[in-house]
């Protein structure tokens, strides 16, 4: 059952399932691009902004969802889809065209090595220039 899984992916990150995560949760799971808020508002007119804003505040917070920033000025979020220990997210592709933000699952950022002294917590990786979809 998709619904169960989506309950359980919810129990593992230690949210509490309501009827409104569940719902706000099976629209980004859906999702293999980076989103924003007002996308996740189209997409489920029914709900209001605040419980919405509040759900991928939390799932953010959990780790479910990574927050993008690709320079558009709207903060955009995605799936997490990090695999192992190390919480390091795929890196982006951002099409200067169409303005979406793609998510590359099976490309992870590269991990660089630092001075001592500093501990890496989280890195961003957006890589800009022209979709297959516009490349006409
Ligand atoms: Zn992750
Ligand atoms: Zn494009
Ligand atoms: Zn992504």
């Amino acid at each position: 059952m998709v619904e169960e899984h989506l309950i359980e992916h919810l129990q593992e990150h230690g949210i509490k399932p309501t009827s409104v995560r569940i719902l706000v949760w099976k629209e980004c799971s859906k999702s293999h691009k980076a989103f924003t808020l007002q996308d996740m508002e189209e997409r489920m007119p029914q709900m209001d902004r605040s419980s919405i804003f509040r759900a991928l505040r939390l799932f953010t917070e959990h780790h479910m969802l990574h927050e993008i920033d690709d320079g558009t000025g709207f903060q955009k979020y995605c799936v997490c889809r990090c695999e192992g220990e190390q919480h390091l997210n795929h890196i982006h592709f951002s099409c200067r065209e169409c303005g979406r933000t793609y998510c590359l699952e099976e490309y992870a950022i590269p991990i660089v090595s630092l001075p001592d002294g500093y501990k890496m917590e989280e890195a961003e990786y957006i890589v800009k220039g022209v979709c297959p979809s516009c490349k006409g």
